[in-house]
């Protein structure tokens, strides 16, 4: 597979299947075809593409894969770091890999990738073999200890070498935003609403990356144009999960649903259903021209019902506004949360800010908890979930501040309990 049809797939969350397809039926040969083909709306057309939201995502996402006036998102940068270290590591010559300057901290915008690499005297022969990888187009400069290298991208890739210490050994690799070892992720849609995949087919790609649990949270039926589930629908789909439990070993699916909150503040199915589910988040889609007053109201008024598990992508905050889009008082929503114990959400789609590092720090004053997931649409997608860890490391969270580090059974106590605990 060529290098940006590679990158295209991983760094959107396409299923690599597709690609002979989209190369049979629509004569796709080269990045600018495969744009034109997403421009011009037919996306929403592929089989297994996802439709209209599909098509909506995709287009998000190819705004992250090059650098914007010179910066590159956090999502692309750290994919494209992330593929370099993978094809040094083993090189007998190379130590220690790490990441360092803005990624190694899990800022959102980076103008470079900066590495350190200790290896021993034969710092030429790294150079040429990086020199050679298929995403690199040249070297920009090269100074005593230090090389920087042109990617295809269109960024600069600034590589210091150093000696081992004395006495250093080959050490495992471990990326900065890797420091948080997740056990599951909270957040995902299925074909049952606007998703790709079956439930079980998303439970199947969950137990592969190593997750004890993954929690389906398809829509409510507000919101209709992604496909809400009825409240019969979703009645149907809780038993749907508690059968696909019974005959799947190694993963356990969490009966949950991304509940709407009326314009009211209400929720979006009655009370008795949502206690027959395992996790409640709850989310705005729908402002209804309100006001900041009156948003921070609604949502503060839903968070009381004591039902809210998490309260999902809280601001609509994106790497490209660098407000709350919501223009909400999340002092006060902060407050609310605190006194239920609702969990605030690391939403990890990756032109998502939301929760912000800084947001993060100021709800961590309140004593709340954070949850990092991927709203993944796709299995595909289950790997986002390093934007938001990024954003945990930028907010100095620890593996405690994070409900999903936790194991099921315990997961299953915290959920049970969050609101006698405050
Ligand atoms: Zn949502
Ligand atoms: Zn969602």
């Amino acid at each position: 597979m060529e290098q940006w049809i590679n990158d295209i797939f991983h760094l959107t969350g396409l299923d690599p299947q597709l690609w002979p397809q989209l190369r049979q039926n629509y004569g796709i040969e080269s990045e600018k075809d495969f744009r034109s083909l997403i421009k011009k709306g037919i996306w929403q057309y592929i089989p297994k593409g996802g439709g209209k939201s599909g098509q909506g995502q995709i287009k998000r996402l190819l705004r992250l894969i090059e650098p914007i006036d010179g910066f590159l998102a956090f999502h692309a940068a750290s994919f494209y770091a992330e593929q370099l270290i993978f094809q040094l590591k083993d090189l007998p010559q190379i130590l220690n890999i790490e990441v360092t300057g803005s990624l190694g901290k899990g800022e959102v915008w980076h103008s470079d990738i900066d590495l350190l690499i200790s290896c021993d005297e034969k710092v030429e022969n790294i150079i040429n073999v990086i020199t050679h990888l298929p995403q690199i187009s040249g070297i920009i400069r090269r100074e005593p200890g230090r090389a920087i290298f042109l990617h295809y991208r269109n960024f600069p890739i600034d590589i210091h070498f150093c000696p081992p210490g004395p006495e250093q050994l080959r050490k495992p690799l471990v990326l900065p935003w890797d420091l948080y070892s997740l056990k599951g992720d909270l957040h995902t849609h299925t074909d049952w609403s606007e998703g790709v995949h079956s439930l079980e087919e998303m439970a199947l790609a969950a137990k592969e990356i190593g997750y004890e649990y993954l929690a389906i949270c398809d829509h409510s039926w507000i919101h209709a144009s992604a496909g809400g589930l009825s409240p019969k629908r979703l009645k149907e789909q809780i038993e749907a999960i508690r059968k696909l439990n019974d005959r799947l070993p190694g993963i356990t699916l969490l009966a949950g649903s991304e509940v709407d909150i009326t314009e009211s503040g209400g929720l979006a199915y009655e009370e008795n259903l949502l206690k027959e589910l395992d996790i409640v988040i709850a989310s705005v889609h729908y402002l209804y021209g309100q006001n900041c007053h009156e948003l921070t109201e609604r949502i503060i008024k839903a968070l009381e019902t004591g039902m809210v598990d998490v309260l999902a992508h809280p601001t609509h905050q994106t790497v490209f506004s660098n407000t709350n889009n919501l223009h909400l008082d999340m002092e006060r929503v902060f407050k609310a949360a605190s006194s239920v114990g609702t969990v605030m959400e690391i939403n990890s789609f990756p032109d998502r800010n939301d929760l912000s590092a800084d947001l993060v720090i100021r709800a961590k004053r309140y004593g709340l908890k954070m949850a990092i997931n991927t709203d993944a649409h796709a299995r595909e997608q289950l790997i986002f979930s390093r934007t938001g860890r990024a954003i945990a490391l930028k907010a100095q969270l620890e593996e405690g501040d994070i409900i999903n580090t936790l194991s099921l059974a315990d997961l299953q106590d915290f959920l049970k309990n969050r609101g006698k605990m405050v």
